[in-house]
């Protein structure tokens, strides 16, 4: 396989983020190999993409996701984040079968292809099932079973990761691979996180974990250990491991500090947190201690869409209004975070930006609609203006995942009939 996008627009993200234009991208098998001025190509191609008027920039990595909580999409919404989490969201949860996180996972794909997401970063349970869901639909996927270290599943939950580690990770061509994901600080007690720090020892994958997000995870933790969520687990050595951190709202100094210090990666996700009420992520200050940070949907059922333009939107405009400052966070800064930097946040270094040798992790954008005209600045579009229904083509590994904002690898009706079959019938079972 061979493509050709001619003639085209691209903003490359790359070390001196230039955006070229007549330029051509040449993909060979999995990866970029030509990115640079329109040529007289002599050689052969299986595909010709026209790219006249069109826009191609990295796919995005959406850092943090629960995908298959797209089932649970606008079933509590504006409630209290405990009331949502112990009357709606965990009883609704205990009742999801294998099936259902299949087809919950199935719809999130799709959406997340056809809005441009390449990569996730995914926590949840039944993962077999979320990883089969990503081997069929040929997107990327970093993958953990969420573990809680308290109840009858957690001893459980370390075993299933250990084996979900060991059968997927490098699968589906290399685009899936895995970590271990203790769910948070106040769902795992120490004695169980030191369980999960020797298991990664021995599978030396990453953590992903959710940290820092309530004020009220921070003042159980601090009642109950006397420090906050960041030193306890500075404390017990989870940072001399990689981290992915979710979250990350209410850090002290002293906790940046640390995160800094030990390269710890944080997934922001300014949607989530706006809609649970959990507050706003320090992110200008993350930022500028050269933090590493991705950003991320978190679940529908606290979004409630999986689309990263409005992440990257809500990423560069949030902090302007809070801070008072229209520069605290640039259009350029909040496609990094949603492309290369959201890449090596969630630890892949061949995607994320539109130069060779990089995977062929890209979208094309049509940038003949009204709300994209004129061109003045292109980075401001996609950031400030663009719509999921701008992306006309989406190319994940080399391969073309969506064309002509149609999905390839899935059936998208019977994606859509199915979840909405597998919602009602869950409701059903809630009212008996
Ligand atoms: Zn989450």
């Amino acid at each position: 396989m061979k493509i050709l996008i001619s003639q085209t627009t691209v903003i490359t993200v790359n070390d001196n983020f230039e955006i070229l234009t007549d330029a051509d991208v040449v993909v060979e098998g999995q990866n970029i190999v030509y990115v640079g001025p329109t040529k007289e190509w002599q050689e052969k191609f299986t595909t010709i993409i026209d790219g006249r008027g069109k826009l191609v920039a990295p796919g995005f990595v959406n850092s943090h996701s629960h995908a298959a909580m797209s089932l649970l999409r606008s079933y509590a919404d504006d409630v209290p984040l405990m009331y949502w989490l112990e009357k709606r969201i965990w009883p609704m949860e205990a009742r999801l079968k294998r099936e259902d996180v299949y087809w919950g996972t199935m719809l999130a794909l799709a959406e997340m292809i056809k809005g441009g997401t390449t990569t996730f970063a995914d926590m949840y349970f039944f993962m077999d099932q979320v990883a089969e869901a990503v081997e069929e639909a040929g997107i990327r996927a970093v993958l953990c079973r969420g573990m809680v270290g308290v109840g009858a599943e957690a001893d459980a939950a370390l075993e299933e990761s250990e084996q979900f580690v060991k059968h997927w990770q490098g699968r589906g061509d290399g685009r899936i691979s895995t970590m271990l994901g203790p769910h948070a600080p106040y769902t795992c007690p120490p004695d169980y996180l030191k369980k999960v720090l020797a298991l990664q020892e021995k599978l030396n994958v990453p953590l992903h974990i959710h940290l820092s997000e309530t004020i009220d995870e921070v003042k159980t933790i601090r009642s109950q250990y006397g420090v906050t969520p960041v030193q306890l687990l500075n404390n017990l050595g989870f940072f001399t491991r990689p981290v992915l951190a979710a979250h990350c709202v209410h850090l002290t100094d002293e906790d940046m500090e640390i995160m800094c210090e030990n390269n710890v990666h944080v997934a922001h996700n300014p949607g989530s947190n706006l809609k649970l009420g959990s507050g706003i992520a320090p992110l200008p200050e993350l930022v500028d201690k050269g933090i590493t940070v991705g950003l991320g949907t978190d679940g529908a059922a606290s979004n409630n869409n999986l689309d990263m333009l409005e992440e990257m939107r809500l990423a560069a405009l949030l902090h302007k209004g809070v801070n008072l400052d229209p520069t605290a966070i640039t259009a350029q800064q909040a496609l990094t975070m949603a492309t290369r930097m959201g890449a090596k946040a969630v630890f892949l270094e061949d995607v994320g930006a539109i130069t060779p040798g990089q995977k062929a992790d890209l979208i094309v954008i049509n940038l003949q609609r009204p709300h994209l005209v004129p061109q003045h600045d292109l980075v401001a579009h996609l950031v400030y203006a663009a719509q999921p229904s701008d992306i006309e083509l989406v190319m994940v590994n080399g391969k073309i995942l969506c064309e002509n904002g149609k999905l390839t690898t899935l059936d998208e009706e019977k994606i859509l009939f199915q979840a909405q079959q597998r919602a009602e019938l869950l409701l059903k079972e809630e009212e008996n």
